[in-house]
């Protein structure tokens, strides 16, 4: 059963309870690199991710860290642009890109809008354009900007959890009637769509409570025509959440839920279904099994199949 304080979790408490952001540069992605990823096509392809820097994401939600590699204020017009020629000169080529801003590249205070021509034409050689929003942002702007660029847009939403009491509590100001909405607006003009599902997020109690949740979530997530889940196991590390932890309102999950999350998915064949391996190692205590579990991870999320069990003698 989920359990719930009965302080007032708003933005205030949870900025309060903050640390120091990173020292980064506005005219420098501060991560950028090329990975391997199941695509739509159903191949194994090199898709190029950059992490722009901008400015904070208005929303607090209580389980975000990625406030800490932005800036306060907005960035200047053609910082961004800047940002992803410097990532594109780096890296080699690749077919699909994701331009990942730590909030929405909708939103017109982090991403000038007036820099969406500009980025356009860099995004040429790509197949696929997959940035990041909050339903509050997607608007003319994503449409606009899905006209300039030549491949494919697809946004990722977060979905977090179709829990109604633990939604509403993670100050993420979003009901599941407007994540549905802002897909059926997306498919409506032809641009794809991919959520985030946070596995085991605050309040959720028991191991078993964290796992259904995030396998309803995947079924509310293709139901409403996303095609494809990303399940994040939720980390601490933002000051919010180390808090919750120590009262016990939440403990990060197994590494183990995750696989299980991840078989479910997949079984399911209605989209792609990967798990966030970012940070993996936090997730398992046992120096054994550790690494077969990343490595079955990472097969299950290439191959979009069910691979042979990890046996160790650590619980499950
Ligand atoms: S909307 Fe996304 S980026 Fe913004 S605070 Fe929430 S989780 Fe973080
Ligand atoms: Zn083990």
């Amino acid at each position: 059963m989920s359990s719930f304080p009965d302080f007032n979790i708003d933005t205030h408490w949870i900025v309060s309870l903050r640390g120091i952001k990173n020292q980064v540069d506005p005219f420098r992605p501060y991560a950028f690199f090329v990975e391997k990823e199941h695509t739509s096509g159903g191949y194994i392809e090199e898709v190029t991710t950059v992490f722009l820097t901008n400015r904070e994401c208005p929303f607090k939600c209580l389980m975000c860290d990625l406030w800490k590699n932005t800036t306060d204020e907005s960035v200047p017009p053609g910082a961004i642009p800047t940002q992803i020629e410097y990532a594109l000169n780096h890296l080699p080529p690749a077919r699909h890109i994701k331009l990942y801003n730590s909030g929405s590249f909708f939103d017109p205070q982090a991403i000038p809008p007036e820099d969406y021509e500009k980025i356009a034409p860099l995004l040429e050689p790509f197949e696929t354009v997959i940035v990041e929003s909050h339903p509050t942002f997607i608007n003319h702007n994503t449409l606009s900007f899905s006209k300039l660029i030549k491949g494919d847009l697809q946004v990722a939403l977060g979905l977090e959890t179709v829990h109604p009491e633990v939604l509403s509590r993670l100050n993420k100001k979003m009901t599941l009637s407007d994540f549905e909405q802002s897909v059926n607006f997306l498919s409506s003009h032809g641009i794809g769509a991919r959520a985030f599902i946070l596995l085991r997020p605050p309040f959720m109690t028991t191991e078993e409570e964290g796992i259904y949740w995030a396998k309803k979530s995947i079924d509310f997530a293709f139901r409403t025509g996303i095609e494809t889940c990303i399940v994040i196991p939720v980390r601490s590390g933002n000051g919010a959440m180390e808090y919750l932890e120590k009262q016990n309102y939440c403990k990060p999950p197994d590494i183990q839920s995750l696989e299980k999350v991840l078989e479910y998915g997949i079984r399911l064949k209605k989209g792609i279904v990967l798990a966030d391996l970012w940070d993996i190692d936090n997730f398992s205590s046992c120096e054994k099994c550790l690494q077969p579990r990343k490595e079955r991870l990472n097969r299950m999320n290439l191959l979009q199949k069910v691979v042979p069990p990890v046996l160790c003698s650590c619980p499950t």
